[in-house]
């Protein structure tokens, strides 16, 4: 009997030596296999043969057996461990759009015990699709936050590059980043935030052409440039398409922030601020300074104002602004009206004959 099985680890070495495939391998050694209970089938008892390889075919045939059950184990256990990691690796790419991927909901946990989130508002972050208007010291921590808090595809508009003079407010941008696209720079420490939100920069300026095909992908803006026109320009296209714009703005000490829905209730951010400023009377952050905590502070109040929005907890700032004097520690909030006659959302009078 150990003279076959001799033959037989010969026959699998010489096979592996030659470089025969595993399945003829399989084949010899089952031939051998075969020969041998025929010989053990055919023989008479006592033949000399029959003594050489064991006496028997008994023996043969439960050896047969347990190389066949063993082979049969073997062959589930690879079937399950591939269909395991089929289903790993279906499970790997992006989910579609609105589904919580594996693990994600974890780093939401915070979110999800508070009474008006919750999971329902959670999966409404998820789903909702958000454009920033500016990756700059609102934009910074509007950015951040609506990455961390869930918000599902989040796209920023902006045609600058980090400069060393913005890294004083700026906190999206990074020193080692100066001189790279402000867009780029917010989406790498986004996505270092949060791995599973859609970022989608735009490293350009928001003009008229463009305005309305972007916007078409989103269902909230948030405008936190520094231009009196593209402000304009945000509002015209939002008021057109009827979505919300949380809209904050900074000065030296103070900060405002406001959510324009006129689709809704309140007015539009032209029924408030219809004129452009004189030269000089509204100064740039680079005229007229800026603290540096400030648009962390009102920037990250719009992406307050924005998570309200998506979820309706609470109520937001619709029709009125909130203003922040940071230099003596004071909040007020006043009431904002539609104008007469707004050309951009029709104001009052637009309201009456609708
Ligand atoms: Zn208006």
């Amino acid at each position: 009997m150990l003279l076959v099985l001799a033959m037989a680890a010969a026959l699998w070495g010489v096979g592996r030596l030659t470089g025969a495939p595993r399945s003829a391998r399989v084949y010899m050694v089952g031939l051998l296999f075969v020969a041998v209970v025929g010989l053990h089938l055919i023989l008479p008892d006592g033949h000399p043969l029959r003594e050489a390889t064991g006496g028997e075919a008994a023996p043969w045939l439960i050896l047969g057996g347990f190389v066949v059950l063993w082979a049969a184990y073997a062959r589930v256990l690879r079937r399950v461990r591939a269909r395991v990691e089929a289903q790993e690796g279906a499970a790997r790419p992006a989910p579609e759009p609105g589904r919580f991927a594996d693990g994600e909901l974890d780093r939401y946990a915070r979110h999800i015990v508070l009474r008006e989130l919750g999971g329902p508002g959670q999966k409404r972050l998820k789903q909702a699709r958000v454009l920033v208007v500016g990756a700059g010291g609102l934009g910074s921590p509007a950015l951040l936050y609506l990455a961390a808090a869930g918000v599902g595809t989040i796209g920023v508009i902006d045609d600058d590059a980090v400069d060393a003079t913005n890294l004083q407010r700026q906190v999206i941008h990074r020193d080692d980043r100066i001189g790279m696209p402000k867009v780029f720079s917010a989406e790498a420490a986004m996505t270092g935030v949060n791995p599973f939100v859609t970022v989608r920069p735009y490293h350009r300026k928001l003009t008229e052409d463009i305005a309305g095909a972007l916007f078409e992908d989103y269902d909230l803006i948030l405008d936190g440039c520094d231009s009196f026109d593209t402000r304009q320009l945000v509002n015209r296209v939002a008021v057109a398409q009827g979505k919300p714009l949380v809209s904050g703005a900074l000065s030296q000490w103070e900060g405002q922030v406001s959510v324009f829905d006129p689709a809704h209730e309140g007015p539009c951010y032209a029924c408030v601020f219809p004129e452009k400023p004189a030269a000089g009377l509204a100064p740039s952050c680079a005229e007229a300074g800026v603290l540096g905590p400030l648009p962390g502070v009102v920037g990250s109040m719009m992406a307050v104002e924005a998570v309200k929005v998506i979820t309706g907890a609470g109520a937001a700032l619709r029709g009125e602004m909130l203003i922040y004097d940071a230099l003596w520690g004071e909040t007020r909030r006043i009431a904002l009206k539609r104008a007469e006659a707004c050309p951009v959302c029709g104001g009052d009078a637009g309201r009456r004959s609708r």
